[in-house]
């Protein structure tokens, strides 16, 4: 982390666990635990009918909300799909674009392009996910992978609005598996992430911009690689369901 130059974000991604009730439990006893101090930024990505009942909850935090995709259509016929402005609308404050879970299901670097475009120009803050699979790792292409859906991913944004976006390095093979990348592995890709926006953007924006790090990221990981220079926060899903180890990520990251 690197706190003079760029927000820490820790976010959680409930992926489809947790109902509407179940929300309204986890966010009770969330806020029942939260310290009084200062706070890094905390978001929480929940599954779309969950979202009235976090924000109904969160109010009166600190605590952003946040959705786990979104169409990149304004409106239209576009069945069982949620529009950026509902979001909004709604309360939602970020959105998580581009997981390896929906592009899993198909979703492409220019299906992710037009998404985060969306996400910017209706006010919310993408968190725009990259990562390489255990193949690709063992092949030594992480690099060059990653550098592409980045490239593809950030078409078009245009500079004064670059800086709202969150990037998320998460390599597929961490991804609920239980296996983290080491701190060594996961700070050599998020610096290189940031070498590629030093070349599309400039030094400047490139010191700003938050990279977090997200793959079996938990309470007692957290500390050694959030203190990696390049890793700027996490995103977490199993770990983010539980409100006692999703504190001490948070905990972890204000230490840092
Ligand atoms: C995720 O879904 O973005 C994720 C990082 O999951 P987990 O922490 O469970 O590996």
């Amino acid at each position: 982390m690197n706190r003079k130059y760029r927000k820490t974000v820790i976010a959680g991604n409930w992926k489809m666990n947790k109902t509407p009730s179940e929300t309204k439990e986890f966010m009770t006893e969330f806020k029942s635990i939260m310290p009084k101090g200062r706070w890094c930024d905390v978001a929480l990505c929940v599954p779309a009918v969950c979202i009235p009942a976090a924000v109904r909850a969160m109010r009166e935090t600190r605590i952003g909300i946040g959705a786990e995709n979104c169409n990149a259509n304004a409106s239209g016929a576009y069945t069982g799909e949620i529009a950026a402005n509902m979001l909004v609308d709604a309360g939602c404050k970020y959105v998580i674009l581009g997981h390896s879970e929906r592009r899993a299901m198909g979703e492409t670097n220019e299906d992710v392009n037009a998404k985060v475009l969306t996400a910017l120009e209706n006010g919310l803050v993408p968190i725009m996910c990259v990562g390489e699979s255990l193949e690709q790792r063992e092949q030594g292409i992480t690099e060059e992978w990653i550098t592409m859906q980045i490239k593809l991913g950030l078409a078009g944004v245009p500079e004064d609005k670059i800086r709202k976006v969150i990037i998320a390095y998460e390599p597929i093979w961490a991804i609920g598996t239980g296996l983290t990348a080491t701190p060594d592995q996961a700070e050599e890709v998020c610096e290189s992430i940031r070498t590629v926006i030093r070349k599309l953007y400039g030094a400047k924006i490139a010191r700003a911009i938050s990279i977090l790090y997200g793959g079996s990221m938990n309470e007692k990981n957290a500390y050694d690689l959030l203190a990696q220079p390049d890793i700027d926060g996490g995103l977490i899903g199993g770990a983010s369901l539980d409100a006692g180890k999703f504190m001490d990520i948070v905990n972890a990251a204000n230490q840092g």
